[in-house]
């Protein structure tokens, strides 16, 4: 008669085994969504390759000065570092990532 509990303990010991995997993984998914929640509040519009954005160069010809993604205005010229034009460069430098994989 001591078959059935033994399947009886394996069955629990799996169940056992699988619910802390589980909780495990749960825990971690759940720590990295935060952080990434964490990191996409910290550097907005980032999408999740903020920490790989680079310096962006002013738009005056004459100047072309790398200012940090976080800069309003030109670090050397003070001309306004329009978000539209940084787009446009953020593109062009997109464009340039996918075709350099090509
Ligand atoms: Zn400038």
């Amino acid at each position: 008669m001591s078959e059935p509990v033994t399947i009886i303990l394996v069955f629990l010991g799996v169940m056992v085994v699988t619910t802390v995997v589980f909780a495990v993984w749960l825990v971690a998914t759940v720590i990295k969504l935060v952080s990434r929640g964490i990191a996409a509040l910290v550097r907005p519009g980032g999408g999740g390759r903020s920490l790989l954005r680079p310096e962006y160069e002013c738009p005056r010809q004459s100047c072309r000065q790398t200012n940090p993604s976080s800069a309003k205005f030109c670090r050397r010229c003070g001309k306004e570092l329009l978000r539209s034009e940084l787009m446009v460069q953020d593109r062009n430098r997109e464009m340039r990532r996918a075709a350099a994989w090509l």
